[in-house]
């Protein structure tokens, strides 16, 4: 196994030392392939996280496909101004001189990817590797079966396999990886691998990107239009995988006294979008395995949070499915409050006044993406300037994923380092000084022997 990763990283980096990755027509190639492939498989790609997940082909082409195609035709675009040098002024200490900073590829990058969105978690760095000039292995997640093996086969068939690469795996493969020295790892998962991730780059002082998760918290105050903020967050947790995403919300926050309210239209709108018996409804993911349907349903297992449960709570071990499930006041020492959730599950906390709920996101480690729904303009300030996140969202739930123009990733617990539009360029390239001077301008100051008079100049 440490042989084979040895041999890919070799072949990779030979390619990238040739300089075959640096050109924009090489670039652009690439790119410009993976937009047919998308195109031209897009049956494969759903198929596949259709087996993985369940996955309904709507929220497929949404949040996954057409993501992933945006993301290659905003790079495509892009490339040749991000790739331009970036003049500087140079300053009269330097003159006469000319100053930039240039963006140079890292070399040959790896990128570990999740199993939740495993088509766009996968190919989206990868973008961003290729448009900076990189070469590339891509290791998917083997929790998502059908579209690793999606990859592996079709991949090769559409872009440059010397300096791009799939390698599949688990643990094993994926510590063989890690063992090889990169130019960088952009890492997507869970803050515990991030960590074992984090340590294996070090022992080479390889930079990395982590894009982890945690508990994203979404604040409701009843100065809203009420029906239209349940539907958002209805969405933005069950129908982005049945609450397996990293910036679905975990809980939310209201006040004591706007719970019951907030409680009755969220079950009305549950009921329009998933029908009675949400079980058997097409429109939800499943959970992607018995380890997390068992690691879910142990959440909710105990007397004392079971019996919050104010809609919803079936289960259906055989086919993995979870029906979307509301609580209301869980303890908060309870396993669904001190951990992520990563499911179908959205326990309701209560506080006095709507302004606690800041003090309250506050007492935990920073969220990858933290929500608010309100009217109140002054709310909006106070959550904008002291709640801090990865991301935040005021009156929707998950689109800020969707602007290229915003930096996506988390700070502290959430992770470091960001992509999407631009910042993908940026996450996988150098920003390399260069100053350039004349041969005039020389100052006598500059240069021993220093005697008082010099210093007086
Ligand atoms: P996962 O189990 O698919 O693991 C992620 C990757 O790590 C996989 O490729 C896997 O092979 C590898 N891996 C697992 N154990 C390893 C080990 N011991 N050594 C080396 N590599 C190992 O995914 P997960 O961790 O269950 O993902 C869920 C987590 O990811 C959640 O916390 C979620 O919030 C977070 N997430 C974050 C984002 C984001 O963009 N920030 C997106 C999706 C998921």
């Amino acid at each position: 196994m440490a042989e084979e990763a040895k041999a890919v990283v070799g072949e990779l980096r030979a390619s990238f030392k040739a300089g075959r990755t640096r050109p924009a027509e090489w670039r652009a190639a690439q790119l410009r392939a993976i937009v047919r492939m998308v195109e031209e498989r897009e049956q494969d790609i759903t198929d596949a996280l259709h087996a993985d997940l369940a996955k309904p082909s709507m929220e497929s082409y949404l949040h996954e496909i057409s993501l992933a195609k945006a993301a290659c035709t905003f790079a495509l675009k892009g490339l040749k101004n991000w790739m331009k040098p970036n003049k500087v002024p140079a300053g009269v200490t330097t003159f006469p001189s000319t100053a930039q900073i240039v963006s140079e590829p890292l070399g040959v990058v790896l990128v570990i990817s999740a199993w939740n969105y495993p088509f766009l978690l996968s190919i989206d760095p990868v973008i961003g590797a290729i448009a900076a000039g990189n070469a590339v292995v891509l290791k998917p997640s083997e929790i998502a079966p059908a579209t690793s093996a999606m990859f592996a086969k079709l991949l090769p068939e559409y872009v440059d396999n010397s300096c791009i690469k799939v390698v599949e795996g688990s643990v094993p493969e994926t510590t063989a990886l890690l063992e090889q020295k990169w130019d960088k790892i952009f890492y997507t998962g869970s803050g515990n691998v991030g960590r074992i991730v984090m340590a294996a780059a070090a022992k080479h002082l390889t930079p990395v990107a982590l894009e982890l998760g945690g508990k994203c918290p979404a604040i409701v105050d009843s100065n809203v239009d009420l029906h239209v903020a349940m539907k958002r967050l209805a969405v933005g947790k069950w129908g982005c995988n049945n609450g397996q995403a990293c910036i679905a919300p975990d809980y939310v926050i209201t006040t004591k006294s706007f719970a019951p309210e907030l409680v009755d239209s969220l079950k009305r709108v549950l009921e329009r979008f998933y029908g009675e018996d949400p079980l058997q409804s097409a429109d939800l993911s499943r959970i992607v395995n018995s380890n997390h349907f068992h690691r879910l349903t142990n959440l909710v297992e105990d007397k004392e949070v079971a019996q919050k449960i104010v809609y919803g709570g079936q289960t259906d071990e055989k086919q993995l499915k979870i029906a979307p499930t509301v609580l209301l006041d869980v303890p908060l020492d309870t396993g669904l409050m001190t951990s992520e959730i990563f499911g179908p599950f959205l326990p309701i906390v209560t506080v006095d006044k709507i302004e606690d709920s800041i003090d309250f996101i506050n007492s935990k480690t920073k969220p990858l993406a933290a929500y608010l729904f309100t009217k109140d303009k002054k709310l909006q300030d106070n959550f904008v300037s002291n709640v801090p996140a990865g991301g935040m969202l005021v009156n929707d739930v998950a689109l800020h994923l969707a602007n290229p123009h915003l930096p996506f990733g988390g700070v502290g617990d959430s992770g470091m380092g960001s992509y999407h539009g631009k910042f993908s360029f940026d996450c996988f390239s150098h920003k390399k000084a260069v100053l350039i001077r004349g041969f005039g301008g020389e100052a006598k100051a500059r240069y021993p022997p220093y005697t008082t008079e010099k210093q007086k100049i």
